[in-house]
């Protein structure tokens, strides 16, 4: 997903004091608004050395938390939840410092983030109880078996840029709740919302087991380097070389990659709905989501009045640079790389034959790019196959069903889609058919706002444990069995 460093600021001064040519090493990083270029703020670059320090501290602070127990360490959540509710509208004003966002969209990070406090504060005392197996056991008439549920020491977790706050959220607070500490690596694109987080928890006085470091990839390695097990939220590519540095070290790891995910729209489907749908699917956070619509594959019958009516939908979304007053329904991407990989693959879909009915083109403002329809697309072309990350909707038309099923799994990834009729149970055929973490018949998202689901993407989409329910909490912990005799 992001490609672009935040800009780093040399320690130019403290080089010409010393009469070095050379410039000394980057030591801060800025981070700027990128639809008006405005400077939101500065970090610390923190080094190797700096990391390993904060992993070694909180080390040694773990136990008593892990000792807490789920009843003491609710309290400290619940309390974090109020400071999220009361800190709403300056998080969001830091959080859309730093993406150019419109004001709708800076806001559902903050309202992420206290719902999934609440449930994770509320629910892990459940999620991490003892389990007995089954008394059916021979060994059970002799011995009493217990699964205990046992927190890795210290977790690190690496996210994106796409949702400064509700990325570190999803993953900081289960890890906080199984009793783990938490390194917490945001992107050098965004890192100014989760220096908030950290702020949150240090002013309502919790016990000091979660750290933010800022950096660039360097310091993410560090984070892999040093701590227990890794949480990794980002693009396939960087995936990758965590996957190696955690198998190298043998620790154990978590990843939630990039997605292409298709929306199949049915010859019987509600049109209007699935237009508008599949509108916001793909513009909502101007494309910049993982669980986006980034393929559209229309049955034949249907396919030009559906994309008349995706049009029009999409012809109504006002964009602009907005202030704290909410005027847009989309605003900036996030950095200027970003709109070079939207701007390439309309470009290239055009040159192999795409149309565009709508948009096509940056607004000249920032990083700011038009909302997209691009109509009679096909495989060969990079909208088709690779991650976009911004507001295009390429549609497609397929003959029937089962070729609507085939384009759609035709794909590296497998994160999440949507099916589109008005025959539930047909939908619910197709969806079993397809080759994606979730599936949501007539809407898109709801998935991710049910937290009790299970999370994550098939193939290049992700690896290792999943995000929500109970299996959300018990991915930071080791599993104890203990065995105790009767009598
Ligand atoms: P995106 O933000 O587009 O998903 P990346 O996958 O490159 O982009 O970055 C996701 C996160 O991973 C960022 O916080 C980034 O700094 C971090 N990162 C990049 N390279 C590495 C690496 N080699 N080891 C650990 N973390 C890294």
């Amino acid at each position: 997903t992001a490609r672009k460093t935040g800009t780093r600021k040399s320690a130019g001064t403290a080089a010409k004091a010393a009469g070095k040519s050379e410039p000394a090493p980057a030591t801060e990083l800025e981070v700027r608004n990128p639809a008006t270029g405005a400077l939101a703020g500065t970090v610390p670059i923190d080094t190797a050395d700096t990391v390993a320090a904060k992993v070694r501290e909180l080390r040694a602070h773990q136990p008593a938390w892990e000792a807490l127990g789920p009843d003491g360490r609710k309290e400290w959540l619940l309390k974090l939840q109020d400071w999220l509710v009361d800190n709403t509208d300056r998080l969001a004003d830091v959080l859309q410092s730093e993406t150019g966002k419109a004001r709708v969209d800076s806001l559902i990070d903050p309202a992420f983030s206290v719902d999934l406090t609440g449930y994770y504060a509320r629910r892990a005392a459940k999620f991490l109880a003892d389990e007995h197996p089954s008394p059916h056991s021979p060994l059970a008439r002799v011995k009493q078996l217990t699964t205990v549920f046992r927190p890795y020491q210290v977790v690190g977790v690496i996210t994106p840029w796409n949702f400064p706050l509700a990325m570190p959220v999803i993953d900081v607070i289960p890890a906080l709740a199984a009793g783990a500490a938490v390194i917490l690596k945001p992107s050098e694109v965004t890192p100014l919302s989760a220096v908030e987080l950290a702020r949150g928890w240090r002013e309502i006085g919790a016990p000091p087991v979660f750290e933010v470091v800022t950096g660039a990839g360097e310091t993410g390695a560090a984070v892999v380097g040093n701590a227990d097990y890794i949480q990794f939220t980002g693009s396939t590519a960087t995936g990758r070389k965590i996957a190696a540095a955690c198998t190298e070290r043998m620790i154990p790891f978590s990843l939630e990659l990039g997605g292409k995910d298709p929306a199949i729209v049915l010859a019987d489907a509600d049109l209007d709905r699935a237009a508008h749908g599949i509108a916001f699917g793909g513009l909502f956070n101007a494309g910049q989501v993982c669980i986006s619509v980034e393929r559209v594959y229309v049955e034949a019958p249907v396919y030009d009045e559906f994309l008349a009516k995706l049009t029009a939908a999409v012809r109504e979304i006002r964009q602009g640079v907005d202030g704290r007053k909410p005027e847009f329904d989309m605003g900036a991407l996030a950095n200027e790389n970003q709109a070079q990989i939207v701007q390439r693959h309309v470009e290239d879909a055009v040159k192999a034959g795409a149309r565009i009915t709508t948009g096509g083109k940056r607004t000249g403002v920032g990083t700011l790019f038009e909302p997209t329809v691009l109509a009679d697309v096909d495989h060969t072309m990079s909208c088709m196959t690779e991650e976009t990350f911004g507001p295009t909707l390429p549609v497609m038309k397929v003959a029937d069903e089962a070729e609507a099923v085939r384009m759609a799994n035709d794909s590296i990834y497998g994160l999440s889609a949507s099916v589109w009729s008005g025959d539930k149970d047909r939908a619910e055929r197709v969806a079993r058919q397809l080759n994606a973490g979730a599936v949501n018949i007539n809407d898109v998202f709801a998935n991710m706002f049910s937290f009790a689901l299970p999370m994550g993407g098939w193939g290049l989409s992700g690896t290792g444990a999943r995000w929500g329910g109970a299996n959300g909490v018990r991915k930071y912990c080791r599993q104890q069995a203990i065995t105790k005799p009767l009598l």
